[in-house]
């Protein structure tokens, strides 16, 4: 057949595949049940899948996979989550938290709207998965083959990592380079300054078996994350994951440590290969669901030990259901180094309204695996109130439960976060619902003569645009740390003022304190921002829980710096939990862990 006629043929069965898209786009209207929404995008995956099969690439594949990805959410509008459906398509977390909170219909509406969310995304990613494979395809399996050749000749992870290192300098990936497609700089506002830390994310709730309300308002389903280019970007990071495991696989006999070993060479190169900063943040969406991946991370941290990587989870190995990807992940990095997880390796928990029963045993269970837990992370939801509505006695639980966790942890540090992006309403009903933890968390600590400091920031900045008049009066303004006072928000500054007073009104003292500057371009001028803050102390017995409020907005150092590496808080050298039986004890009725 000469190739005219091929291609003309071609075109005739792509044109035949659309149409048979738009056909079964008709049925959208009609799905109401998850069934019935999985049985009609599986049928919709199958019809990218063949047209994939056909030969159809780049711009073709892509114009069908975006006609599938509309058929999917067109099915998605009516789509009605029912409280069995919880128990049946949620995570192990959202299940858990269904049992814990059926009688509050808020949580259940949030754990719903998470199904959906879940269901939705699960699809659409296989979707754009479909699309990408076969572009992708023979990059992973001439890494694959770089790597094992590697491995084989010198039997060193390291030199596996220096070939991945040379791959990555040349190999090219959608009119760039791969390794910059992959490996990505972490957002500007996470940052002291540009250049200096990478991310790595995943997809956002398929790889996320500890999601629970976290899945109806994930920050990885609004804004940015809702651009099809931002979903594409995900999703070839997870299919390079999934298909260089894979390949991998083939290559050395299914040799689980090995292969992750690998991936982790593969990992360390691509963060090198960037050539700037020496912070990785994982996981700005997504979550560790795969032990060998999960390993894969700890070696990139052996194989670069001037990188700090850091993570925040809500993987907790403590709960039903989960996947063991922790016990198994440190077996596997023992059989690959004979040793515990490298120290410049740091998980966070990550704590949520509904989660915290779990959270001092997830810090035990890490901890005891050797695993360096900087701290603990809250997030307070504008709806936490409405969750613990009628039960009152969970605003004393989760203060105890998130002391606790704390306490079990290497680094003994909690931050507690304003909800953010999600309208200046809510940031006020979120600061409203930390400014009572606080005043639960002093009141558990006074009962239990707990050392504790709260370090509250003077000043919190705005995330809205500027506009016309705040951005002349940036440029005119000649001292840089003068400009960021247009900048502040007075909202978030009153609600920092108003737990200050608390604390005072409740007799506790304060020293001042300074959590850093930085300095960002904005409007084409350097502004200076600052952090001053109040720490103040409730006196008590053991290593003192250091809290930070976290305002949210522009930061003023990334959470990893303060979680991790910032001076005022160095990094715990301790491993070990210097709890007591006794202290266990006293504190095994107040958790349920
Ligand atoms: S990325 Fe994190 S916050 Fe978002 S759904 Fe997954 S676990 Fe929840």
């Amino acid at each position: 057949m000469s190739k005219r006629i091929f291609e003309e043929k071609q075109a005739g069965y792509y044109g035949e595949i659309v149409d048979e898209l738009e056909k079964i786009k008709k049925n959208a209207a009609g799905v109401r049940r998850p069934e019935e929404f999985i049985r009609f995008s599986t049928e919709v995956v199958s019809i990218i899948e063949r047209a994939a099969a056909l030969g159809a690439r780049g711009e073709t594949l892509n114009s069908i996979a975006n006609k599938a990805i509309e058929a999917v959410e067109l099915a998605a509008k009516n789509l009605e989550i029912a409280d069995e459906d919880i128990r049946r398509y949620g995570t192990p977390m959202m299940k858990k938290v269904y049992e814990e909170f059926r009688d509050s219909p808020t949580v259940v509406k949030d754990l719903r709207q998470g199904v959906f969310n879940k269901l939705k995304a699960t699809m659409v990613t296989r979707i754009i998965n479909t699309a990408l494979e076969p572009e992708l395809e023979p990059h992973v399996r001439e890494l694959a083959d770089i790597l094992a050749d590697a491995y084989r000749r010198s039997g060193r992870l390291e030199d596996a990592m220096n070939a991945a290192y040379d791959y990555f300098r040349r190999a090219k990936y959608g009119g760039g380079r791969l390794a910059d497609q992959l490996f990505t700089e972490a957002s500007l506002s996470l940052q002291h300054a540009p250049r200096s830390m990478q991310k790595f994310s995943r997809a956002v709730l398929t790889t996320c078996p500890g999601a629970d309300v976290c899945g109806a308002q994930c920050y990885a389903l609004h804004g940015n994350y809702t651009l099809l280019q931002t979903k594409r970007a995900i999703a070839l990071r997870d299919l390079f994951v999934t298909k260089l495991q894979s390949e991998l696989s083939k290559r050395v006999g299914g040799d689980k440590a090995l292969i992750a070993g690998l991936l982790g060479a593969t990992f360390a190169a691509g963060v090198k290969s960037l050539g700037f900063g020496n912070i990785v943040r994982l996981h700005d969406a997504g979550d560790f669901s795969n032990d060998v991946y999960l390993t894969a991370w700890m070696t990139a941290a052996k194989l670069l030990p001037n990188v700090m990587i850091y993570t925040y989870t809500k993987t907790f190995p403590n709960v039903e259901g989960m996947p063991r990807v922790w016990q198994e992940a440190v077996e596997l990095y023992r059989a690959l180094f004979g040793e515990p997880p490298p120290k410049n390796f740091n998980i966070n928990l990550s704590g949520t309204a509904t989660n915290y029963k779990f959270l001092a045993g997830a810090a035990e269970a890490l901890t005891g695996l050797g695993i360096n837990v900087p701290g603990v992370f809250f997030y307070a939801p504008a709806n936490m109130d409405e969750y613990y509505r009628n039960r009152e006695e969970r605003w004393r639980e989760l203060a105890a439960a998130l002391v606790e966790a704390v306490r079990r942890t290497t680094g003994k540090k909690l931050v507690l976060e304003f909800e953010h992006g999600l309208g200046a309403r809510r940031a006020a009903k979120s600061s409203e619902n930390i400014i009572r933890l606080v005043d639960e968390i002093t009141n558990y600590v006074n009962k239990t003569s707990t050392q504790l400091t709260i370090s509250i920031p003077e000043t919190a900045y705005s995330e809205v645009k500027l506009d016309e008049e705040q951005k002349e009066a940036l440029r005119r303004i000649q001292d840089p740390y003068a400009r960021s006072v247009i900048l502040t928000d007075p909202d978030k500054m009153r609600s920092l003022g108003r737990l200050q007073t608390m604390l005072a009104l409740k007799g506790y003292s304060y020293t001042k304190g300074f959590e850093g500057n930085w300095l960002k371009k904005k409007e084409g001028v350097d502004v200076g921002f600052m952090r001053p803050a109040r720490v103040f102390t409730i006196p008590g017995i053991g290593e003192p829980v250091e809290v930070f409020i976290e305002p949210g907005g522009e930061k003023a150092c990334s959470l990893c710096q303060r979680c991790v590496a910032a001076e005022h808080s160095p990094l715990k050298s301790s491993f070990k939990i210097r709890l007591s039986d006794k202290e266990r004890a006293r504190t095994k009725n107040l958790v349920a862990a």
